[in-house]
């Protein structure tokens, strides 16, 4: 059985001990007694130093606690050390996490049904079918106000038939270990907590999910909340040096260039699509008549035939007596637009020839679009082609 020392002593970063038990060829320790908080109750183990040894991990084995070590130790006295930073990190996590939820149920009932205390960000999971950002704003204005109320958090041991007032029912009877926040809030926890709300320093609440029938607050407290709104600030100030404008003004000069964009966007399709008539007409000029007494025009490329090119073969179909087969991409894509006097059915003979080619596609007298499986059927394709105009 290890004894607990952090039960009693949250800020014990320093202790002797005694190596009782070694086992894995020596890196997984056992003490008599130890302050390494093992990672349990959604609050991350320790991390630190005994003796030589680096401290990798701590588990928790019900009955003792066990040290899982970068280095082997022999069983005898040795000196341990927390990091304290670490541990000082989750104790305010964790208190902040007390007051966030004791908050959330004092302003709108919202119980508390899952916490996660992690690496860099912590969350809590509240019954709220439905929390608004305003809400949010009040919980994080009453939550930074109790910390300036500087309430004292207190551990005391309570028989669990007697508990009364907490704010979430133990299951566990016996002995009950309870958190108290002065005034504001009674918890029964095993983990490590400041000694006032003070400590807990700034809370700043961030992400909202929602999570089935649950609201999941993301939350940061101390220095990670410095550190978050840093980076925040960062991120704000270099938004708006691009701008050459104040961060306030940030999210509305945002809004006006992208309704400037979406404008351009349209003028631009426009423009191409006028575009793309006049060189229909042109190639209507250029295109070389045949003994037939039509224009026919072939185009082959690499890419697949768009929406220009649509535009192109339509306008070039406006002509008299004329057919154009555009072909391209891999696997091929195929427009092809005829003239109504051309005496040339685009859509049934393109969808007779892709159903020979194992194509798909068809359309009307004037244009068709389909497309082929492979280069060989578009090969195929053009040989068709060629063979029906004799050239
Ligand atoms: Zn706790």
């Amino acid at each position: 059985m290890t004894a607990r020392l952090y039960y009693d002593d949250a800020y014990l970063a320093r202790f002797t001990a005694q190596i009782v038990e070694a086992s894995d060829g020596g890196r997984r320790v056992y003490l008599d007694r130890s302050a390494f908080y093992p990672t349990s109750g959604g609050q991350l183990h320790d991390r630190g130093r005994i003796a030589g040894a680096q401290v990798l991990d701590v588990v928790d084995e019900e009955e003792r606690v066990a040290h899982v070590l970068s280095a082997p130790l022999e069983p005898g006295p040795v000196e341990c050390a927390i990091d304290w930073a670490r541990r000082f990190d989750h104790m305010q996590q964790h208190s902040g996490q007390h007051l966030l939820s004791a908050v959330a149920a004092e302003m709108f009932g919202f119980d508390t049904v899952s916490v996660h205390l992690g690496e860099e960000i912590s969350t809590i999971d509240v019954t709220a079918r439905s929390l608004d950002p305003a809400q949010m704003a009040a919980i994080e204005r009453r939550v930074n106000e109790a910390v300036c109320e500087n309430r004292a958090i207190t551990v005391s041991y309570e028989e669990a038939a007697g508990a009364a007032g907490l704010r979430k029912a133990s299951e566990r009877t016996g002995t009950l270990r309870i958190v108290t926040i002065e005034g504001m809030d009674r918890s029964a926890c095993g983990g490590t907590h400041v000694r006032r709300t003070g400590e807990i320093g700034p809370v700043l609440l961030r992400k909202l999910d929602r999570v089935r029938d649950t609201a999941r607050i993301e939350f940061v407290c101390g220095a990670r909340a410095v550190a978050c709104a840093r980076a925040d600030y960062d991120t704000l100030n270099a938004a708006a040096r691009q701008f050459c404008a104040a961060a306030a003004d940030v999210p509305g000069l945002i809004a006006a260039q992208m309704e400037k964009l979406a404008a351009a966007d349209k003028d631009r399709r426009k423009l191409a699509a006028e575009l793309a008539v006049r060189q229909g007409r042109e190639l209507y000029q250029t295109a070389p008549v045949n003994a037939q007494g039509v224009r026919v025009l072939e185009i082959a490329a690499a890419e697949k035939p768009g929406e220009m090119e649509r535009l192109r073969a339509q306008s070039f179909a406006q002509g008299a007596r004329c057919a154009v087969l555009m072909v391209g991409g891999a696997p091929p894509a195929v427009i092809l637009a005829a003239s109504a006097d051309s005496g040339f059915p685009a859509g049934e003979t393109l969808k007779k020839w892709l159903a020979e080619l194992g194509g798909r596609g068809g359309g009307t007298a004037q244009l068709a679009q389909g497309s082929l499986p492979a280069a060989e059927a578009g090969e195929g394709l053009l040989a068709r082609w060629r063979a029906h105009w004799g050239s």
